[in-house]
């Protein structure tokens, strides 16, 4: 069965890819975006596509069409886009979310939000379930974009059980792959970048610090499975177990790009979440979803794309 099917945030790394597979699939595909991290090279090669509608908008601003489905995706995502303009960013989550819900409601369209393992916060349980509430400080640089999203999944539930509105909740853990932008200063990006230019590898203190690295098309497919199916509103983990340390990644980018760079350390950023893994037995069991793509693999790919960049 194919649907019609808004993508807010579609422009962006993860939006595109999620297209991407929309439009293979067979689906009616309209792009929301306001280009701030995204861009039109990320979907150049749809647009002209028959089924493929690009909507330059912002989702602060009310938004209406007939959809069936809705992929709430719209939020910078990394910390310096995030941070540069904090109250933009809570703007964006918690109105996008909104009016989103708000089009949902009105056309009886099932919503999925990409929700975050920034909800966690600096976890203090290891790995991380879906029942763990999370150890966010409000007061902190990253808050516009936790407690957005925090705030955005509340919404979610509110108008769930307030309105009947159908949603899906996913908390996506740290993804990478093809077309992240080249500025957006997450680790992966920057390391690649940093190894294929010869430049210094920047760790943010002493690199002891963990994450759960997830490549896109992993990511694309639990957000797939997790709209289609009937029976589960979520919330649920989408990442990749494997978790590495920030040195272990810089050795392994260096290594796969055969790069002359040396490490270099900087003093470690306010506020880093020590420490990040998700449980994924709740996906496994509701969407017999899991990660296919080990960490060498997904670096391969995306070094590929960022050697055509430099
Ligand atoms: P991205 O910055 O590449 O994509 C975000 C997109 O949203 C961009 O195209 C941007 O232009 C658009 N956008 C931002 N503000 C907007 C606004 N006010 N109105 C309309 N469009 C707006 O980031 P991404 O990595 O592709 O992330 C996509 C979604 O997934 C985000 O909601 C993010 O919070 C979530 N997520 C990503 C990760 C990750 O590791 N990449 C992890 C957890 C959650
Ligand atoms: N990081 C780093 N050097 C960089 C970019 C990031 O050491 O050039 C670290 C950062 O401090 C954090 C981890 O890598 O501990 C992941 O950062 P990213 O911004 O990619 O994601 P997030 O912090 O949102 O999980």
């Amino acid at each position: 069965m194919t649907h019609t099917i808004l993508v807010t945030g579609g422009a962006g790394f993860i939006g595109s890819h999620l297209c991407d597979r929309l439009i293979q699939d067979g689906h009616d595909v309209t792009c929301l975006d306001n280009l701030f991290t995204g861009s039109k090279e990320n979907i150049s090669h749809l647009i002209g596509h028959e089924r493929f509608h690009f909507f330059e908008h912002d989702v602060e601003q009310p938004f209406d069409g007939a959809y069936d489905r809705i992929f709430n995706l719209a939020c910078p995502a990394s910390p310096p886009h995030y941070q540069h303009d904090p109250v933009k960013t809570i703007r964006t989550n918690v109105l996008g979310m909104i009016n989103a819900l708000d089009l949902a409601k009105r056309t009886g369209a099932r919503i999925l939000q990409a929700s975050t393992s920034e909800v966690y916060g600096d976890p203090l349980v290891h790995p991380q379930d879906e029942s763990y509430w999370g150890n966010v400080d409000p007061l902190s640089r990253r808050a516009c974009y936790d407690e957005g999203k925090r705030c955005a999944e509340t919404l979610c539930f509110d108008y769930h059980r307030e309105h009947g509105v159908d949603i899906r909740v996913i908390r996506i853990f740290n993804t990478y792959g093809p077309r992240m932008a080249k500025n957006d200063g997450r680790v992966v990006s920057n390391f690649i970048l940093q190894a294929l230019r010869g430049e210094p590898i920047t760790i943010y203190g002493d690199g002891s610090y963990t994450r759960s690295f997830q490549y896109v098309d992993d990511l694309v497919e639990g957000m797939v499975r997790m709209m289609d199916q009937d029976a589960f509103v979520g919330p649920v983990n989408i990442g990749n177990p494997g978790e590495f340390t920030i040195k272990e990644l810089a050795g392994l980018v260096i290594k796969l790009t055969a790069s002359s760079s040396d490490i270099s350390y900087l003093p470690a950023v306010a506020n880093d979440p020590k420490q990040r893994k998700p449980v994924i037995s709740l996906a496994k069991e509701k969407l017999h979803w899991e990660p296919t793509v080990v960490l060498q693999e997904g670096l391969l790919k995306t070094i590929e794309y960022f050697k055509g960049k430099v």
